[in-house]
């Protein structure tokens, strides 16, 4: 098994050399500052008692509250929250909003779950951890398998404990339903992770040396990859693979992923899919393609199979799908990748505003919310992509660098 939190380590070490930063500094961040573990006591359907256990990691907090999905998956474990944590308190720093880094893991198959079950397990959850959470303290939001109607559950079980009235300790709320305008969630949010990676491939698309139209493969096809895919086909891109946890489907002349996510909605599968080919998730990775969009899970592109990735330029809308390793032999061979903490931090950005919206009570039309995230993302894309010219390192050491600048001018004080 590969354990995320020791690649996120080796990265940050990494950079921290090329930036020569003091070692204080990097210490105090390979440390989470709090790390909850909690037992979710879940009364199921049939009468039974069943006990989940559950993790929220607060890593950072010298740029703002803690801010970071929550996950519900059946590997979630207290390091790979750790991990995710702590790319959050580096993709905050790159995004520049006033956020620090935090995650959230609960080990669940919630596909094994009723709804009621599942309202019972997120509301639970939320009972064991509301006094270390808040819209000043800690500010979750959705991540694999959690969606805005678990937000929903979340942020109301949340209000009843707490008496909170602004609905802003959590983001990727839906928008609609029974709560006023302005505690809901936020115009642009549920396309936002794909839509700021998009934004941020735009920046960097000609300069890495990849055409307009090129052909792109996307894995997983969740709110982040799914949005890409429709994102990436509207403005003129070839998908030609797309795929979910048990399989993708292949078609070189490309696919409409509008037409995939339809199928997929029906039948719950992509077998059977018309005019393609099935390929495993091992072979989307080394399709013959110029883009390759990592959006499910870590470590996906390792020492094991990065010879036969053949993108010219991986976009990583997961977090951390490419190990250590395998990142350096791509850097050797000439590929771009554009890391997670600059690519998919597009939804954090629409999350802050969700938490802006909240606190100011109001709600934003759908075109402030996209203008202000490409105004966001952009300058960022571009001051990273300079910064690794200048220093002659891959986009992930130059993003860790801008990141550590900006955390080295708040750091905490040591006592
Ligand atoms: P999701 O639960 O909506 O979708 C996950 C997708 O991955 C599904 O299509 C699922 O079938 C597929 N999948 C699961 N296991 C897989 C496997 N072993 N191989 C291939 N595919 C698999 O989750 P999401 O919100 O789309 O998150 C996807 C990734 O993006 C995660 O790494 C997450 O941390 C990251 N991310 C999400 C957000 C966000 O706003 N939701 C923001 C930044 C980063």
């Amino acid at each position: 098994m590969i354990n995320p939190f020791e690649n996120a380590l080796r990265q940050l070490w990494g950079a921290a050399k090329v930036g020569e930063f003091p070692s204080d500094l990097i210490e105090k961040l390979s440390r989470s500052e709090k790390e909850i573990t909690v037992t979710i006591p879940v009364r199921m359907d049939d009468g039974t008692l069943r006990f989940f256990e559950g993790y929220r990691v607060q890593h950072c907090n010298w740029r703002g509250p803690y801010k970071g999905g929550i996950r519900f998956h059946q590997n979630a474990d207290i390091d790979e929250v750790r991990a995710l944590a702590l790319w959050m308190t580096m993709k905050t720093a790159v995004a520049g909003i006033a956020m620090g880094g935090g995650k959230g893991g609960v080990v669940v198959d919630p596909k094994e779950l009723s709804v009621s079950e599942l309202e019972r397990l997120s509301r639970g959850f939320v009972r064991a951890l509301w006094r270390d959470i808040g819209p000043r303290v800690d500010v979750p939001a959705p991540d694999v398998n959690t969606t805005p109607e678990i937000m929903a559950w979340m942020v109301d079980e949340y209000a009843k404990l707490s008496g909170d009235q602004t609905d802003a300790t959590f983001t990727g709320k839906p928008i609609g339903g029974t709560r006023p305008q302005n505690r809901q969630g936020s115009e642009g949010r549920g396309a936002a992770t794909g839509l700021g990676g998009f934004y941020v491939f735009d920046a960097v698309r000609a300069r890495a040396g990849v055409a307009e139209g090129a052909s792109v493969a996307i894995q997983g096809m969740g709110n982040v990859g799914g949005h890409a895919a429709k994102i990436f086909a509207s403005h003129g891109y070839k998908v030609v693979a797309m795929s979910d946890s048990k399989g993708g489907i292949y078609n070189e002349n490309g696919l409409d992923p509008e037409e995939v996510e339809k199928y997929k909605e029906e039948h719950h599968t992509l077998t059977g899919f018309s005019d393609a080919k099935e390929i495993s998730n091992a072979e989307l990775l080394e399709l013959p393609v110029d883009v390759l969009v990592p959006a499910a899970l870590e470590n996906q592109i390792t020492d094991q199979n990065v010879s036969r990735v053949s993108a010219k330029l991986i976009l990583e809308l997961a977090n951390g799908p490419t190990t250590p390793e395998a990142d350096e032999i791509l850097h050797q061979r000439g590929a771009v990748v554009v890391p997670d903490i600059l690519a998919n931090a597009g939804g954090v950005i629409v999350s802050t505003f969700e938490w802006e919206q909240n606190l100011a009570g109001e709600h934003w039309e759908e075109e402030k919310v996209l203008t202000k995230l490409k105004e966001t993302l952009v300058p960022q894309a571009d001051l990273i992509w300079q910064r690794a010219e200048e220093k002659k390192v891959p986009l992930r050491v130059a993003a860790f660098i801008v990141a550590l600048e900006r955390l080295a001018s708040v750091q905490g004080q040591a006592v």
